[in-house]
């Protein structure tokens, strides 16, 4: 319960009056966890369960058990195996007098007291200043955030491989500032293509539609030295049963922009090189490619409806297509720009009984500031004609884009509270998303849309999933409060 870091302030305000030439780095550094060779599951319903007859073998066929719990889901799913690396990707942004650098994990959630012991530990000779550290919310990855260990009262995390990410996170930040070159930005957009391609499961059906790409080239030999793509979607393709360790359609998506995608053997469309980063948006409220969403395969008739691989590739190649076809017709170049960046740490109450629980009981191994508060995070950010937000957690997108609702059933029988809506206040032409950045506090829901109690909202039979795994009522207006001020003041 203790405070991990009395007087913490990342608080910033920079407002860049001018324009200098820009320059960029990229890294990519695995973070894939080690996991045991081989589990024996008894009952193939992928949950360990201990004299069951479930067992794990390790390298030299004793039946050692060290489990990594996989998050997302049910708790008691033990990894099994790895399919692809997750990673720790940076790119490092610089005009000459701010040097930031926005660091994405493969990972479900990353604790903003685990952000700051690494902003710590960053090498002072890297010059960064700032550091954001953003989450895919991969629910195919370790537990991260305590929730999904062997039974609910029992923290899934292993604070060795939490040690390993940190250490890894500097390693990707050193080598970025590294690879650091006078670099051009492009910017494109498709926001159309990908709608098929995710799903709303709570009213009102409300997204974060669009692809947004920035593309960094060397400035001096024209080559790719990376790329951001922005989307809002859970990458959760793979779903609950899933035992392998993986960054689900991410990954797919990634491998395309890089290396092409790949009809067999036929090259359809040539990659970018340099490193790919992916980042999610608005994904509360809820974007899923569930089970009852089938996805297409892109060269064939072949249509999945089941969790699968398959079906995570043919989704992260569907999405490759459409990015590298919107970075064919780039909509906006910039070579010199100034960076403006505001941040402030905030201090948010936890109504949640479960949360408050989850607090005294050190499952989120995070500690308190204050009596049941804990400390996070925003920052708003410019780049020329390209803006950013960041939300600590999972931000239901009709805060970001509009149309909040109120509808009848409501706990609090208000008018919706969060307006204007995000994007509308931000500068800028283009406006980029950052959930999950520096922290997970979970689902960032409008007050006005707030059901825990009966009569529910929209007719439905029970309370509609999302209230569980927010910090509480409050938390929407708080950020959209500080946001609103932040960004007035990044307008001027
Ligand atoms: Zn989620």
């Amino acid at each position: 319960m203790r405070d991990q870091d009395p007087g913490y302030k990342a608080d910033l305000k920079i407002l860049s009056p001018g324009i200098s030439p820009l320059k960029a780095g990229f890294a990519a550094v695995s973070i894939t966890p080690k996991v045991p060779d081989k589990w024996i599951d008894s009952d193939n319903d992928a949950r360990y369960r201990p004299g069951n007859g479930d067992t794990f073998i390790d390298g030299n066929g004793n039946g050692k058990f060290e489990p990594v719990w996989i998050s997302g889901f049910g708790n008691s799913r033990a990894a099994n195996g790895i399919h692809d690396d997750l990673w720790a990707r940076t790119i490092v942004v610089d005009d000459g007098k701010t040097r930031m650098a926005i660091v994405v994990l493969d990972v479900i959630g990353f604790m903003n007291n685990h952000v700051i012991d690494v902003r710590k530990r960053i090498p002072p000779d890297a010059g960064i200043t700032y550091t954001m550290i953003v989450s895919t919310h991969v629910h195919e990855g370790p537990d991260l955030l305590g929730l999904w260990g062997s039974s609910s009262f029992k923290s899934g995390v292993d604070m060795d491989y939490v040690e390993f990410i940190k250490s890894r996170i500097i390693e990707s930040v050193t080598s970025a500032v590294n690879n650091m070159r006078p670099a051009i930005l492009e910017v494109s957009e498709d926001h159309e293509s990908a709608n098929h391609l995710v799903t709303d499961t709570r009213n009102p059906e409300i997204y974060d539609p669009g692809l947004r790409i920035i593309k960094f080239t060397d400035k001096e030999n024209g080559n790719t030295l990376g790329s951001l793509i922005a989307w809002a979607d859970h990458p959760e393709t793979l779903w609950g049963k899933n035992l392998v360790i993986t960054s689900d359609f991410p990954h797919y998506l990634r491998e395309g922009i890089e290396k092409g995608v790949y009809n067999g053997l036929n090259r359809v469309k040539s990659g970018t090189g340099g490193v790919a980063v992916y980042v999610n948006g608005a994904i509360g409220g809820l974007m899923t490619t569930n089970p009852d969403l089938a996805v297409k395969d892109p060269f064939s008739d072949r249509e999945f409806n089941e969790p699968a691989f398959e079906k995570a590739k043919a989704q992260g190649e569907q999405l490759a297509l459409i990015a590298l076809n919107a970075m064919d017709n780039p909509v906006e170049r910039i070579d010199s720009a100034g960076i403006s960046l505001i941040v402030r740490t905030l201090s948010l109450p936890v109504d949640n009984k479960l949360f408050k629980l989850g607090l005294l009981l050190d499952i989120f191994k995070r500690g308190t500031s204050g009596w049941m508060k804990m400390r996070s995070e925003l920052a708003v950010f410019k780049i020329g004609s390209v803006s950013f937000a960041t939300f600590p957690g999972e931000v239901y997108p009709e805060i970001v884009n509009g149309k909040i609702e109120a509808p009848e059933g409501q706990d609090f029988n208000i008018e919706p509270v969060e307006v204007p809506p995000v994007r509308e206040m931000m500068p800028g032409k283009y406006k980029f998303i950052l959930g999950l950045t520096n922290d997970e506090i979970g689902y960032i829901i409008p007050k006005s849309q707030w059901d825990k109690k009966y009569p529910f909202t929209y007719k439905y039979d029970e309370a509609p999933y999302g209230e569980e795994n927010s910090l509480g009522p409050e938390t929407a207006s708080i950020l959209h409060r500080n946001l609103k001020e932040m960004l007035n003041d990044l307008n001027h």
